[in-house]
Order: C-alpha cells, then structure tokens, then sequence
C-alpha cells in the first residue's frame, strides 16, 4: 500500500533521513519505533507531504505521491492523525470533527454516516458534542483528534506517538482505539517510543536510529530482541 525506497531527507545541510526504505501492506498495523529525535516526525512529515525528500521515492497504492500536497494526500486516503493539543481549542468537539470532513464536505450523507462513527466509537465525544474542545481533557482530546483523522475515511492512517504526556490508562485506551480501528480494516503506520505497548498491538515493525532503518522485523521478532528489550523495553 505503501512503500518508500531510498527516501532520504535533508534540513538544510543536515541529512535526517537516510535512503528509508519502508513498506506497508494492504491492512497492516506496522509500528516504528526509535528514541527521541530518531527521524519518525520526519518520514511521517515526508509522507504526508511536509517535507520534501532530496531522493528516493514514495508510492501509495502504486502512485508515486512524492511532492504532493498535504490536502491532495487526504484526498488519496492518507491522514495523519495531530497530536491532541492541535485541536481548535475554541470551536466545538463537532467543529472540529467537521474539519477533519473537509474533503467529504460535497457528500452530506457520507459526512453524517462518518460522524456517527465516530459518535460509535467514542461516545463522549457525542455527549460533549457542543463543548470546546479546550475544555476536554487530555486524554478525551487525543480521542478527538484521532476521530478528526477518521472523518476524511482514510485508507491509511499515520499516528505520530499518540501515548506522549498521556497518563497510563489513558495510553491504554488510546492503543485499543488504534487496534479497534485496525480491526475495522484500515492501514495503520505508528510511531512510537512506547515500545512494549506498541509491540503488543502491530503486526511487524521498523526500528530508526540516527535517521537510518537498522532493524526490521515481526512484532514478536523484535520483541524477543535483546537489544530492543535493552533499548526500549527496559528488560
Ligand atoms: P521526536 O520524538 O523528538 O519528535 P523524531 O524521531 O520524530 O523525534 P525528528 O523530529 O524527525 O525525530 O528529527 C530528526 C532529526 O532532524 C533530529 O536530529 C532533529 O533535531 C532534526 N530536525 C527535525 N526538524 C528539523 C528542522 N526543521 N530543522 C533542522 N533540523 C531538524
């Protein structure tokens, strides 16, 4: 579905990714895990159309999408799912979940069958419908921003670390929305530093260091990995 060969990426004079080769298939939950400052913002920015690569290529379902933007990309099917504190924290939970529609704007019946959704799938979301979204708390705002993802009905899904600053139990629910979402049939590429509760829920994973791939392999591969135990899991 997805597939990046030799992308490579550069800020100015420093190289952040180095020739990334990566692919996602058809219903995968793929995780990739790496440290602070590894490259993981930067190849999910690559792939929704932020940062330009200086080589390589990106294909999505056979298309080169290398150079597109961000909004054509929604168009396509992928989203990346912001963080919780890049709500609009004035306009309602409804607001904001209609921005998040924006490419289905021309279908009202689609839009409203794709809100009720997301009212299934978090029903607080539906109880504090005309509430702020500022007002939610944290974890109920991470709920929001991944229901704002869901809105466009994206094919493939990109979470960027969605368990940062979120207490434990919180981190729990938002993991079993991304596998309920994965089970509903939708691609899903997470980052993460949470390695054991990531492991747990992905099929097959990257590890990124200092902007290169240096392992790949099935969840339970990398699991059983003593390095990434050392690194990651604290075991
Ligand atoms: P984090 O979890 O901290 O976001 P990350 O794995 O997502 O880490 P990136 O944000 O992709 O890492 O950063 C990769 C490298 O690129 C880091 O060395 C970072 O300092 C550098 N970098 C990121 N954005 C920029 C930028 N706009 N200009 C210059 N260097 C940058």
């Amino acid at each position: 579905m997805l597939k990046l060969t030799d992308v490579s990426v550069h800020y100015g004079a420093f190289q952040a990714l180095h020739e990334i080769n990566m692919d996602v298939g058809v219903g995968e939950l793929v995780v990739l895990l790496g440290a602070n400052g590894a490259g993981k913002s930067t190849i999910f920015r690559t792939i929704s159309g932020l940062s330009k690569p200086s080589g390589g290529s990106i294909q999505f379902l056979n298309e080169n999408i290398g150079g597109l933007s961000p909004d054509r990309l929604v168009e396509a099917g992928i989203v990346q799912c912001a963080e919780g504190r890049k709500l609009f924290p004035q306009m309602s939970v409804y607001e904001n979940l209609l921005l998040g529609g924006y490419v289905r704007r021309k279908n009202k019946d689609s839009l409203k069958k794709a809100l009720e959704e997301i009212y299934q799938l978090f029903p607080i979301l539906k109880e504090k419908r005309n509430d702020p979204a500022g007002s939610l708390s944290g974890g109920q705002q991470q709920m929001l921003a991944i229901g704002r993802a869901l809105m466009s009905k994206p094919k493939l899904v990109l979470f960027d670390e969605p368990s940062i600053g979120l207490a434990p139990l919180i981190v729990e629910q938002v993991f079993e929305v991304i596998q309920e979402i994965h089970r509903n049939g939708t691609t899903v590429l997470l980052a993460e530093q949470n390695a054991n509760a990531a492991l747990k829920i992905a099929d097959r994973g990257y590890v990124i260091e200092n902007g290169r791939i240096v392992l790949v392999g099935t969840s339970g591969e990398l699991f059983a990995n003593d390095e990434i135990r050392k690194a990651y899991i604290g075991a």
